[in-house]
């Protein structure tokens, strides 16, 4: 402070010194009018500096501060200095906004700030896919205008937020949101929404679920349930009749049990992703087994052949790999008719390794193909039960080889025969 008045006043006191001692050697006169212009001229520098000021106020650019000499030197290198840290500042706050705004572009739900008048302040990429909006050329809209559904507007107009809607936009009805909106700020709304598509998608698959497995086991209950009843009424029952109640219950129990055993197969399945214990199986034996089994299943009704046209195996856990398998062929007997012919083969596609089974039998329909790995798709209901079938069979095999990395592949030509086969990726084989 003390060094600025001193800078400030020097050149007027060094003025009345000499002004001083023209006084004392000459006249008062010319002391005076040393003095005078002595001011005139410090006057002038400082109404110069002013003006410099002043115009560079006019348009304030860090490249083009006027510089000067004395205190001025000091006013324009502070000036210069505050204007370089307001940059920096600008600066900053620029890549911190834009670091916001990263990071809600990577928000998993579209994010909208309104005002009073519900017109978009800002919003995120997201939420201009969601409602089909342009970022540029939307923002400041009144949201009601862009987004014209009775639902939409309506639950903007209530004050109740605490339900979120569930609405699909005009121009994606495909689509389904959750739009929430949430009070915040002065006046100032957040608009949330939420991509539950998928999420109403499963939603259904588990009411299905929940429906078909009922479905499933009232059947053979029912059935079960009538014979007690018809028992319990019945007073002389000779022993033919108890017998075939009981045959024809056990029927329906052993329907009961291979449904909950397939369902626990496929609840175990899904639950954990990987196999356990995995071993380089002897696809050999495990095919000479699963040949013998389905020979017992088709008690001579059909021409089952077994050929190996590889000689390697695969890594793999045991039971899935060889319950896959037998499900194949069991299937393979179930929907052949009587004298067909099913071929069983281990082959080679280039690198991968196959299993094959292949059917003269009744073959299915192109539409119905997309849709068998679905739990309790059937192409004909009556055929599959009548034949111990739980709808569950080939979504276990797909599951089992999606677990080890293989496709489920399936042709078939409707009363032709199918062909389904497992195609191992290179690097399970093992020779
Ligand atoms: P299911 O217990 O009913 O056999 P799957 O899941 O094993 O259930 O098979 C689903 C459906 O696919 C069957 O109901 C049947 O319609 C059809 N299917 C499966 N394998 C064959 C096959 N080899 N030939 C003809 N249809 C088949």
């Amino acid at each position: 402070m003390l060094d600025f008045w001193l800078r400030a006043s020097s050149p007027v006191l060094s003025a009345s010194v000499i002004a001083l001692l023209l006084w004392a050697i000459f006249s008062p006169l010319p002391a005076l009018l040393f003095m005078l212009v002595v001011l005139l001229i410090l006057m002038t520098r400082h109404a110069r500096q002013l003006y410099k000021l002043t115009l560079w106020l006019a348009k304030p650019d860090l490249q083009t501060i006027p510089e000067a000499n004395g205190i001025w030197d000091d006013a324009f290198s502070s000036l210069y200095k505050m204007v370089k840290r307001h940059q920096q500042t600008k600066l900053d706050l620029a890549a911190e906004l834009q670091h916001i705004e990263l990071a809600t572009s990577a928000l998993p739900d579209g994010v909208a700030i309104l005002n009073i008048g519900n017109r978009i302040e800002w919003c995120n990429p997201l939420y201009a896919a969601h409602f089909g909006l342009n970022i540029e050329r939307d923002i400041m809209q009144d949201i009601t205008y862009l987004v014209r559904q009775p639902d939409f507007i309506e639950y903007l107009q209530t004050a109740n937020f605490s339900e979120p809607l569930v609405m699909s936009p005009v121009r994606q009805t495909e689509l389904r949101l959750s739009v929430k909106l949430i009070d915040y700020g002065d006046n100032k709304r957040l608009l949330i929404s939420r991509d539950i598509t998928q999420l109403e998608r499963i939603e259904a698959m588990r009411r299905d679920f929940v429906a078909n497995v009922s479905h499933e086991l009232r059947t053979p209950l029912t059935v079960v349930h009538g014979y007690v009843e018809n028992l319990q009424d019945m007073e002389d029952l000779d022993h033919t009749q108890i017998s075939r109640a009981l045959f024809l219950m056990s029927e329906q129990t052993q329907r009961m049990d291979n449904l909950v055993a397939d369902l626990l197969t496929l609840s175990r399945l899904e639950n954990d992703h990987s196999p356990a214990g995995e071993e380089l199986l002897n696809i050999r034996s495990m095919l000479d087994e699963i040949y013998r089994e389905g020979q017992s299943l088709s008690n001579g009704k059909h021409a089952i052949t077994l050929e190996f046209n590889v000689n390697k195996n695969v890594v793999g856990n045991y039971d899935e790999v060889r319950s896959a398998f037998s499900n194949l062929l069991s299937n393979a007997i179930r929907y052949t008719p009587a004298g067909g012919a099913i071929a069983v083969r281990w082959s080679e596609r280039g690198e991968q390794l196959i299993y094959t089974v292949q059917d003269s039998g009744i073959g299915i329909a192109a539409q119905h193909i997309p849709r068998l790995t679905e739990r309790f798709y059937r192409v004909d209901r009556s055929r599959s039960r009548e034949t111990g079938g739980t709808g569950l069979g080939l979504a276990i095999v797909k599951h089992i080889a999606m677990r080890h990395q293989a496709k489920l592949e399936i042709s078939s030509l409707e009363n032709q025969g199918s062909t389904f086969a497992i195609v191992f990726p290179p690097r399970r084989g093992k020779a």
